[in-house]
């Protein structure tokens, strides 16, 4: 069967980790799995770009049995040929191409055509969810403790303090109840007017966005992604309600649906100077109520 010609439409935004859908595409891969693709999922992919959140792990069940989805990446359909993971050479949304879920099957493939049910394991996807909220409050915490350090006028971030995160992040990795993001404060963030002596006390900048998200944890807000259509495409945000009004963050992930399901969220700044500049690691842990 022909590949697809829409993008897929996906549910997990919207907190679905089951759904049913149409087989449109099976590709036997060289590892020994297969490529399968629907018109519609709640299993999440993880990102080419920017893997920040990984996938969802779960079963695929169909008319011929059940089959286990090792993971899903996403795939990108142009001229004919389907690129997965890490040889689709072009950002989700790339203008001329289709972008697809692909579910990485382990065992007996659906056949095209089947209708099929997807679930996705809910205990890692909730996990996965703290850990992703937890990492955006974290770094807006990050810049909110920094927010000292900048001599000059710089882009701000949701909350309006002066957007280290966004400047200096490197890698964001998000793993159940928790995140781990790598910063790099070298020549140009210098130049962009970050002062790097207010990395010298640590302590005292992890007690500040320590404090922060003490703060906002107890006061509880909703949490919710807004998206204009249902295609893997469209634009997300992610929209978090703080003490001081509704912060919104463009967002392709899973999140909790209140800052209430927190007991507490803690980060632990740790560096490294390697050749004149600055790396910064940020640990965060999410504790659940
Ligand atoms: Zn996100």
């Amino acid at each position: 069967m022909a590949l697809p010609s829409h993008d897929t439409l996906v549910s997990y935004p919207d907190g679905a980790t089951v759904s049913t859908g149409t087989v449109l595409h099976v590709e036997p891969l060289d590892d020994g799995l297969s490529a399968v693709i629907l018109d519609t999922t709640a299993f999440h992919p993880v990102d080419t770009a920017w893997p920040d959140q990984p996938s969802d792990r779960g079963v695929l069940r169909g008319p011929s049995g059940e089959a286990r989805i090792e993971r899903a990446v996403m795939g990108g359909i142009r001229d004919g040929a389907l690129h997965l993971g890490r040889e689709l050479p072009v950002r989700t949304g790339t203008e001329g191409w289709t972008f697809v879920v692909a579910h990485l099957v382990d065992g007996a493939a659906p056949a095209e055509g089947e209708s099929v049910e997807v679930v996705a394991d809910a205990e890692l996807r909730a996990a996965l969810c703290a850990g992703h909220t937890a990492c955006h409050l974290a770094s807006l915490a990050l810049d909110g403790a920094l927010a000292d350090s900048w001599t000059k006028e710089t882009p701000r971030d949701a909350l309006g303090h002066p957007a280290f995160d966004q400047l200096a992040i490197v890698t964001s990795r998000i793993h159940e109840h928790g995140s781990i993001d790598t910063y790099r404060i070298g020549k140009s963030l210098r130049r962009k007017g970050f002062a790097p002596a207010g990395l010298d006390d640590l302590d005292a900048v992890a007690a500040r966005a320590n404090a922060l998200l003490a703060d906002w944890v107890s006061r509880g807000g909703r949490v919710r992604i807004e998206r204009d259509h249902d295609a893997i495409t469209a634009r997300r945000t992610w929209v978090c309600a703080l003490p001081d009004g509704e912060v919104r963050i463009p967002c392709g992930g899973t999140h909790v649906d209140d800052l209430s399901a927190f007991a507490g969220i803690e980060v632990v700044l740790e560096r490294s100077d390697v050749d004149g500049a600055i790396e910064l690691l940020m640990t965060t842990t999410a504790r659940m109520a």
